[in-house]
């Protein structure tokens, strides 16, 4: 995969990967800068809250697990939490109670609660290598594929004997091989697995690309990009990579279908003409691409008989995924993990929950919640950045001068 680019159609979507090449690099110095700005780097989470499936003890102690948090005073008034709680969370409104905490349901999604929480500048956290790994990343992990199990054998969308969900409580001790390994059980899966599969492949594909791109090397303590981690993990497995493709085309879907409604959205952060404006600018440079390369057709999927029923268990499965974000034992991978099933469950919702009037700013104005936005943008620009990073790693493989 360092050698030889994924070429022609990118499967389930209407775009190609040189469509895709041919915009990543505006692509990305747009979303680089407008991940900047005020509006777009402020994130707010509540990182301490305690896994809901299981005792999680493996706390990272090394310090790149750490996150710097930034005063509520730093923050723009109108974004703190006393002035965001009195619009967007209206009394008795859409909370769920679960063990030891209060979510917002947002479909695709369990959002932190507004009120609780730190404030964090996204800019000064990235996402890199912090050395978290072993038994609770891997956990983590595993929980997260064994979500792609779908009782669709029940349903009679499947023909062979697929097991129903076995639930968190029940996941086998072993990584869930043939379908962790390369998704190739298409056999016995229908559409909405596989696009599953791939959305979750594709995010831990380009997790694993920043962490081989912004590495430390343990000897010399020296930051840098690390090939060979990158080939092991990513370029090994060509699968991997082209799920990046899929899951930015998907990102960028999104943000064509929410083109009006981002475009009338009130970022002003500083009353500052020019900072402002820049932010419209930028966003609607992004919105343009994302209408040219953003062909993903959602009306594929969640169709016939059952389709209700299947898409209720595939939001139900994802939410969960947000959930055991909860479990990540290090405090930035967790940050940058909720950012990112954030983002990908709020391009769900506009794909597959919305509908053009649901989408119109002006008779739904209150449609997202800030820290959706931010996530979709932050999560947007994470894999066009991992797509920027391939395009390092495959320079730095044509230097080697290996052929095969
Ligand atoms: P892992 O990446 O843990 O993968 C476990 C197994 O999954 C592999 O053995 C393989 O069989 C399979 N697999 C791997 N990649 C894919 C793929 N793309 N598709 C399908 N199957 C695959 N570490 C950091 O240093 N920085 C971070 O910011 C960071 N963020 C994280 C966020 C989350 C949500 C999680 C769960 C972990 C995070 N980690 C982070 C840890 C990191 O992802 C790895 O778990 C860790 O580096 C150990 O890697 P590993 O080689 O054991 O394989």
């Amino acid at each position: 995969a360092c050698k030889q680019f994924p070429t022609g159609p990118i499967e389930t979507t209407a775009c190609d990967y040189e469509t895709v090449e041919s915009v990543t690099e505006t692509l990305y110095n747009e979303l680089h800068s407008l991940v900047e700005t005020p509006f777009f780097k402020f994130f707010r989470a509540d990182l301490y809250r305690e896994c809901p499936f299981w005792q999680e003890n493996g706390f990272c102690m090394n310090r790149e697990c750490g996150i710097t948090t930034v005063d509520e005073s730093e923050i723009p008034e109108r974004w703190r939490a006393a002035e965001l709680s009195k619009i967007e969370v209206p009394e008795g409104d859409q909370r769920t109670v679960l063990p030891g905490c209060y979510y917002r349901d947002s479909d695709y999604c369990f959002l932190d609660d507004l009120t609780e929480g730190d404030y964090i500048d996204l800019s000064l956290n990235p996402e890199r290598f912090t050395g978290y790994a072993g038994p609770s990343a891997n956990r983590v992990w595993k929980a997260i594929y064994e979500e792609n199990c779908f009782g669709l054998s029940e349903l009679g969308l499947l023909s062979s004997s697929n097991s129903p969900n076995p639930g968190l409580a029940s996941l086998p001790d072993s990584m869930s091989g043939a379908l962790v390994a390369d998704g190739t059980e298409s056999s016995k899966e229908c559409l909405e697995q596989r696009v599953y599969y791939k959305i979750v492949s594709g995010l831990h594909a380009s997790i694993s690309t920043h962490i081989c791109h912004d590495e430390m090397n343990q000897t010399t303590g020296e930051w840098g990009p690390n090939l060979q981690c990158f080939i092991s993990r990513v370029a090994a497995y060509p699968e991997r990579l082209q799920y990046i493709y899929f899951d930015t085309v998907l990102l960028l879907r999104a943000v064509a279908r929410l083109g009006p409604y981002l475009s009338a959205y009130d970022y002003c952060a500083t009353g500052t003409h020019d900072d402002d404006a820049e932010t419209y600018e930028r966003l609607s440079k992004v919105i343009d691409i994302a209408r040219t390369v953003g062909r993903f057709d959602e009306t594929v999927l969640f169709r016939g008989e059952n389709a209700n029923v299947l898409k209720n268990e595939f939001k139900e499965h994802f939410r969960n995924v947000t959930r055991i974000m909860d479990c990540v034992g290090c405090d930035r991978c967790r940050l940058w993990g909720k950012v990112q099933t954030t983002g990908i469950a709020t391009a769900l919702k506009v794909l597959f929950e919305l509908d053009a009037l649901a989408l119109d700013p002006k008779s739904n104005a209150n449609l997202l919640q800030r820290s959706e936005v931010v996530a979709l943008i932050n999560t947007l620009h994470r894999l066009v950045e991992s797509l920027h990073m391939v395009q390092d790693f495959r320079r730095m493989w044509a230097e080697t001068g290996v052929e095969e």
